[in-house]
């Protein structure tokens, strides 16, 4: 068993009994861990203040590979990120990309690239005024690459072929672009323009991001294509998709 300090990004939290609670944690050197931090209700005891979904804090811990859950022994918070929590649209969308990146992160294994990405996309979305969607769509394509699933964007997926006329398909089995011969269901028809659009917003700079600007509609359907896109490809569902749409309105 070592002691480890380690920067972390809190993921989810469950009360565990009265005065305990278990987190789950991205770090930089061993990716997703789940750690107890216990006595939250004795006098002086700050940890639980620090231990909040989404908060970007200095983890002192003792690990242990083959355990489950680590034990934590201080937590000092680095970023609450109150500008995201204070806001209803930078928090639902903030919340995708936590939820996102702790689906995709390895348990254990360096995250290095992946913690890097979640924060500045933390920070990102903290200063956001509008364009969270766009934002979103960059950042999902960013992970998958991290994780190594990304979709291939520039030829169709099987066949090298460039096809640029009005109709072209991301296809969730093949793994990306796929012209009309070789598409495979599930696949999301987009428009050639649409899909260059995508393939862009993927290789963008924030700075370039945040002065551009996607019309809400095709922002959307891009949105809802890589997502399908990833459920795929990371197997599971992302239970902040619902939420989104859900709150659409309000966003
Ligand atoms: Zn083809």
């Amino acid at each position: 068993m070592s002691l480890e300090t380690s920067e972390a990004v809190v993921l989810r939290t469950i009360e565990y009994g009265e005065t305990s609670r278990i987190a789950s944690f991205l770090t930089p050197d061993h990716g997703r861990i789940s750690a107890i931090a216990k006595g939250l209700k004795r006098p002086g005891n700050t940890i639980g203040d620090a231990i909040e979904p989404m908060t970007h804090l200095e983890l002192v811990y003792y690990y242990k590979a083959a355990r489950n859950v680590q034990t934590i022994k201080e937590a000092e918070t680095i970023n609450r990120f109150d500008d995201i929590k204070s806001d209803f649209a930078r928090y639902s969308y903030a919340s995708y990309c936590v939820e996102l990146v702790g689906k995709v992160a390895p348990e254990g294994d360096p995250s290095e690239e992946l913690f890097s990405e979640l924060v500045e996309g933390l920070r990102f979305i903290g200063s956001c005024k509008g364009k969270m969607q766009q934002f979103c769509i960059a950042f999902c394509l960013r992970v998958l690459k991290t994780a190594g699933v990304a979709p291939v964007l520039d030829c169709c997926v099987v066949c090298r072929a460039h096809p640029d006329g009005k109709r072209v398909h991301l296809s969730l089995p093949a793994g990306g672009l796929a012209c009309d011969k070789c598409t495979k269901e599930p696949a999301v028809t987009l428009t050639g323009a649409e899909l260059k659009l995508l393939a862009k917003l993927g290789s963008m700079e924030d700075d370039l991001l945040g002065r551009t600007r996607v019309p809400s509609e095709i922002c959307a359907k891009l949105f809802d294509a890589i997502n399908r896109f990833a459920c795929y490809h990371i197997e599971s569902d992302l239970k902040s998709l619902g939420f989104l749409k859900s709150a659409s309105a309000a966003l």
